[in-house]
């Protein structure tokens, strides 16, 4: 018999809290009360973050709990790729257990692989997993000993693979507890191919082979030298997701598949009388569209009933103002039904009221806070289309552009046309690009979309590279106030090597503009 998404998730917490020992803690509400470094809870371990850093003390040695999450900025941006993927939402729940000084990994791999293979009957052939490969410039050696772990629960060689600090090494912040971790990935369609050709897959990014589990060691103290000491008690902390999981003990490849999703897009379907869900992805043809905006309303839906329910206001957020706009444009637009947002919100609540009790007492609220944005967004509507349809008269082909969504859009178009003239081989270039991402707010979609308009091309290597220069600036910046004015060794490294791609791309393209 197939378990639904509540089974799932009491599984998960019997099998840690019954059989392992572990207390079981509520999720903390979205809003990082607990940790105002965030903009959003994005990870289960927020809430345990200062015990981490000892400044509090543990709940109990051993805890589970099921983590409400979102992750639309920062570090964990997935807005982009929510609805053209089938297993990144922009709300989702993390499911973790954690060992604050008590087991380490040994435990924790038998503990994680056990489940999947006992109470969850996943065969251990479709599952890979990773450690971390070491990391010459930071000092910090591979984790030889998570190998000889995985091995001795009898995974070959061949499914466990190395990889680097990206995916493989966590860190809180620029100092203090850090480690190695391990991923579990999943094998959607063991039939595509071989263990060595599936191997080098894992961390491509692809919907039949994804990252299930994380398992992070934490047992290194970062200093503000960058030097790596030992903790003295380490810890486990670990996060699997929760939607992932259901698709594959549900046997369905996308998420959206799932029981969690199903009745959402149900509702919609009923609501708008629209053509029914058929699963397809981009690259699937014309039903690619629809299917798309009914997986960015169901998950937007999500997202805004989890935030509102947990006090969160548009006013306040940026981020989940955006969010709700969106799904209330897609619910206009592309199913002309301009009250079917409202109306999805007792179906959220109906799939997680029963794990997060605060969204079925807060559901008249949600819908309210709803309905008021909505007001708001039409009178803004209202007042600014008379300034837009100004703007266009001076720049018609701006009608293709939707101005509400992206409002930064017309003052960077004026200085795109004051600047234009400097560009050469039909590019913009990528240090403009930058400029129009930081100071005028546009998206990377945004300036593509300018590009299009203008027939031109954007040089994305070099606006990669500003981006990175700029994010590591400002970690060298956060570090210095966090740890006095010593400089660390690994940002200094990273910086002059991003310096040394930048101004060897410049040898090779125009900067007049600068
Ligand atoms: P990915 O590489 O797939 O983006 P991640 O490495 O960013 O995942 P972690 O930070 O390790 O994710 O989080 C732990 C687990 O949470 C992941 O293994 C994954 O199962 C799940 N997860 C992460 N991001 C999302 C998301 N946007 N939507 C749904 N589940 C997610
Ligand atoms: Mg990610
Ligand atoms: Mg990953
Ligand atoms: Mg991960």
């Amino acid at each position: 018999r197939v378990l639904t998404a509540r089974e799932i998730r009491k599984t998960f917490l019997d099998h840690f809290t019954v059989n392992h020992g572990h207390k079981f803690v509520r999720s903390s509400p979205v809003v990082p009360f607990c940790d105002p470094t965030v903009a959003f809870v994005n990870a289960g371990m927020n809430q345990f973050k200062s015990v981490f850093l000892g400044t509090a003390a543990a709940p109990h040695k051993r805890v589970v709990n099921s983590q409400k999450c979102v992750r639309v900025g920062g570090k964990h941006n997935d807005l982009s790729v929510v609805g053209t993927d089938g297993y990144h939402h922009t709300f989702f729940e993390m499911l973790g257990n954690w060992s604050f000084g008590d087991y380490f990994k040994r435990e924790a791999c038998a503990m994680a692989l056990e489940l999947l293979r006992g109470p969850f009957n996943i065969d251990p052939g479709r599952l890979y997993v990773t450690y971390f490969a070491g990391d010459k410039v930071l000092g910090i050696p591979a984790d030889l000993e998570c190998f000889e772990i995985w091995r001795s629960l009898g995974f070959p060689a061949s499914r466990i693979l190395p990889f680097g600090c990206a995916d493989n090494f966590w860190e809180m912040s620029a100092t203090g507890p850090c480690g190695p971790c391990t991923e579990i990935h999943i094998d959607h369609r063991p039939d595509l191919g071989s263990v060595e050709q599936r191997a080098k897959l894992v961390n491509a990014g692809r919907s039949d082979l994804t990252e299930l589990w994380n398992l992070v060691f934490i047992q290194y103290n970062r200093h503000a030298d960058g030097s790596i000491s030992q903790l003295p008690a380490h810890h486990v902390d670990t996060g699997m997701g929760f939607e992932r999981l259901t698709a594959v003990l549900q046997n369905k490849s996308s998420n959206y598949d799932t029981d969690l999703f199903t009745p959402i897009f149900d509702g919609i379907q009923q609501a708008a009388k629209a053509p029914v869900y058929s699963g397809s992805f981009p690259d699937g043809g014309n039903a690619a569209v629809l299917d798309t905006s009914y997986r960015i309303l169901a998950d937007h839906a999500r997202m805004v009933t989890a935030c509102l329910a947990d006090g969160m206001l548009p006013d306040q957020n940026q981020k989940l103002r955006r969010v709700l706009r969106k799904a209330l444009n897609i619910s206009e637009h592309v199913f002309a039904h301009d009250k079917l947002l409202t109306q999805l919100v007792p179906i959220v609540v109906e799939t997680l009221g029963e794990a997060y009790p605060e969204m079925a007492a807060k559901q008249q609220a949600v819908i309210d806070l709803i309905c008021h944005e909505q007001e708001v967004y039409k009178n803004l509507r209202e007042s600014s289309s008379k300034a837009f349809a100004e703007v266009l008269m001076e720049f018609p082909n701006l009608d293709d552009i939707d101005l509400m969504e992206c409002p930064g859009f017309v003052p960077a178009y004026r200085e795109f046309q004051v600047q234009r003239c400097k560009f050469s081989n039909n590019t913009i270039p990528g240090d403009f690009l930058y400029k129009l991402t930081d100071t005028y707010g546009l998206t990377e979609e945004s300036f593509l979309k300018l590009a299009e308009l203008e027939n031109m091309n954007c040089d994305l290597e070099r606006y990669r590279a500003e981006v990175s220069l700029a994010k590591i600036k400002a970690k060298g910046n956060q570090r210095e106030t966090a740890g006095g004015s010593l400089c660390d060794l690994a940002t200094e490294q990273r910086l002059s090597e991003a310096q040394a791609m930048l101004t060897k791309h410049l040898g090779a393209t125009d900067n007049s503009h600068k």
